[in-house]
């Protein structure tokens, strides 16, 4: 390891701090993650009961890409990391009187379609179509730091903007395609995965049950938590440390500036760098020595 490149500490090891982290150690960084549970993965992780392992959250594996390019990046190929299966069908849906198999290979779906609600099959290769422009101009800006108000000025965020659709739910947006009210319903129910309703989510969220009938969903032998266990496996290759049963209590504040992390143990670890990787409303609220935030107060 680099002695010079800057010592990291993450908090928490959820897919957000375990992908930090493998970017990071891969580099030279030192890593160090301090995680509360006793293994890695956060909502993605596992429940062991004797000899039987229960993912106790993510059901399948969408945007292979992302994780993908963050084995790539680590110099792993994600496919001799992990066993992945591609689900065909990806899924059956169920409706009081009716059944239908989804899936990612558009002629098979447009086949069922036809069968199931004949005249939909031409929605989809709307669909197809015109959500690859949506998704194409929204995941570049979605997939870097807006942070900065001058990125919303920008031309390509600019020109992006129609694709938001703002004012437009995903349940409007999707009446463009299909007809049937369950055809409707089977490019919809989506939103539930962020929490919402179709009526109420915005239409840009469509980009969702695109990139699941363009890219295709996964299963990965062992349960989806095994991808957990794997990137904390390559940080350690890779120099890095894993902190487990170890609550951070506190962020160590020096000025404005984060210097380090206090355990629930009173220990306290200084680094050049502070990633938290717990909810930002729970960081807010509980990570923070008292009376030092501004803008994201407990009662805002
Ligand atoms: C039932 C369920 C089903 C889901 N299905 C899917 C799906 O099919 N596909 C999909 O992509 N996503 C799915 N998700 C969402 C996915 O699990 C989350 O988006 C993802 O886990 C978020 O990752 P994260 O790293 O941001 O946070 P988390 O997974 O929440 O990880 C945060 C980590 O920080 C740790 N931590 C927090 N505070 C501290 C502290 N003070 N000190 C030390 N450690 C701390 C926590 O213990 C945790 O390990 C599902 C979630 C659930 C619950």
């Amino acid at each position: 390891m680099d002695s010079k490149k800057p010592k990291i500490i993450i908090v928490g090891a959820g897919p957000g701090g375990l992908s930090a982290g493998m970017l990071l150690a891969h580099r030279g960084f030192a890593v160090e993650i301090f995680e509360k549970a006793a293994q890695p993965g956060g909502r993605n992780g596992s429940l062991q009961l004797g000899e039987y392992k229960f993912d106790i959250g993510p059901t399948f594996f969408m945007m292979d890409f992302v994780l993908r390019d963050i084995f790539r990046q680590s110099g792993r190929d994600l496919e001799k990391s992990l066993s992945l299966i591609k689900l065909s069908p990806m899924y059956r849906l169920f409706f009081a009187d009716q059944q239908i198999d989804i899936h990612d290979d558009e002629n098979k779906m447009a086949a069922e379609l036809k069968r199931v609600f004949p005249g939909d099959e031409i929605g989809l290769k709307k669909f197809m179509a015109k959500e690859k422009l949506r998704f194409l101009k929204l995941f570049k800006i979605l997939s870097r730091d807006n942070n900065n108000i001058l990125r919303a000025a920008s031309p390509d965020f600019l020109s992006a903007l129609p694709a938001f659709s703002i004012g437009r739910s995903l349940y409007d947006a999707l009446g463009d395609y299909f007809k049937h009210e369950y055809a409707r319903l089977s490019f919809t129910f989506q939103a539930k995965y962020l929490g919402m309703s179709p009526w109420e989510c915005p239409a840009a969220f469509s980009m969702v049950p695109y990139v699941e009938h363009f890219f295709g969903i996964y299963h990965i032998r062992g349960g989806l938590s095994e991808t957990a266990v794997v990137m904390a496996r390559a940080i350690e290759e890779d120099g890095g440390k894993i902190h487990y049963n170890s609550e951070v209590k506190e962020l160590i504040l020096e000025a404005k500036k984060v210097i380090g992390v206090e355990l629930v143990t009173g220990e306290k670890i200084l680094a050049d760098r502070v990633i938290v990787n717990a909810d930002f409303s729970y960081a807010m609220n509980n990570l923070l020595p008292a009376g030092t935030l501004k803008k994201y107060t407990p009662a805002k």
